[in-house]
């Protein structure tokens, strides 16, 4: 709109620039459908790891797409196309069905007690039957609920959105567990942490990356650790990177460490062999 005011020019090219946008995203979203019905989205595992034991204690399952002309496209940005239509209850179960599936194997295969956790957005819980879909898919996997941890970002527990509240606090009542994706980054009441007797809070990459040498960082997630073991929750540190900044995690009594440094998301095949080859903690 300002860019109109300013004269023909800018407003051509800010047009240009929406319609290209606009093209990619309904581009994207027919592709999404098509791969959906063609079975060809699948999930990486990243496992996390126990500071203390050193044990792989629970995994993230994330999302992977591999267009058939344009390459592996980001969550971040197939995720978004999702939820502007509706197919983010697929995509969502579809995730959910294949990390409790993936879930059950490794169990059975030398991680008896790992917790899965799987990324839930607002929409996906924001739909009728959400709570059985779960219970379901849990008991098809013969998956006791400590099995499965919901990952859900601040702004999603935020949300004024009482009905999606009673869906966390009900199935954190049945024993799903639930974490705080991408703790500090956002707003999160003290009083909805302990209304949804939240299990888990995920300190963001973004304090993690500049911890060693960022003073900020190192207050910032002395303050998230502090916090969460007052409240009886477990902390995990995601993006860890180097040896540094697993240094200072430990020196601050992080409970739990998820990044690159350790392991890479990868196939469920190559989980196994990816947890026995990371680093030592
Ligand atoms: P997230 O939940 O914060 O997931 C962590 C992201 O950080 C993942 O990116 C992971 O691959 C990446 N990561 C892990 N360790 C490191 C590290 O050491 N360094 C760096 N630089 N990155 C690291 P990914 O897989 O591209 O996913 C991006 C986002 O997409 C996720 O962020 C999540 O918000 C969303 N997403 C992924 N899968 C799903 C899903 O199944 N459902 C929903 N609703 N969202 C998903
Ligand atoms: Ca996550
Ligand atoms: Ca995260
Ligand atoms: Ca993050």
């Amino acid at each position: 709109y300002v860019a109109k005011s300013r004269g023909r020019n800018r407003t051509v090219i800010f047009d240009e620039a929406l319609h290209t946008t606009l093209i990619r995203r309904i581009q994207l979203e027919a592709d999404l459908r098509e791969a959906l019905a063609a079975g060809s989205l699948w999930v990486a595992y990243q496992p996390i790891f126990d500071l203390r034991t050193g044990a792989c204690a629970k995994a993230e399952a994330l999302v992977r797409w591999n267009h058939p002309t344009l390459g592996p496209i980001s969550p971040l940005e197939f995720i978004a196309i999702a939820e502007q239509s509706d197919l983010i209850h697929q995509v969502g179960e579809f995730v959910l069905d294949t990390a409790c599936r993936d879930a059950r194997l490794l169990r059975e295969q030398g991680f008896p007690n790992l917790r899965m956790s799987v990324n839930m957005s607002l929409r996906q819980v924001d739909r009728a039957g959400i709570i059985d879909v779960i219970y379901a898919t849990l008991e098809r996997h013969r998956l006791v609920p400590a099995a499965l941890c919901l990952e859900v970002t601040e702004s999603t527990i935020a949300a004024d959105d009482l009905a999606s509240v009673r869906i966390f606090q009900t199935l954190s009542e049945k024993g799903i567990h639930l974490s705080i994706d991408d703790f500090g980054t956002g707003y999160s009441s003290l009083a909805r942490l302990l209304n949804l007797k939240v299990n888990q809070l995920k300190i963001d990459r973004s304090f993690v990356t500049d911890l060693p040498v960022e003073p900020d960082n190192r207050l910032i997630v002395e303050g998230i650790i502090a916090l969460a073991h007052a409240l009886d929750l477990e902390v995990v540190a995601e993006g860890v990177e180097n040896r540094e900044q697993l240094d200072v995690l430990r020196g601050l009594g992080c409970d739990h460490v998820q990044g690159y440094y350790f392991a890479r998301p990868s196939a469920i095949h190559e989980f196994i062999p990816a947890v026995g080859q990371a680093k030592s903690l």
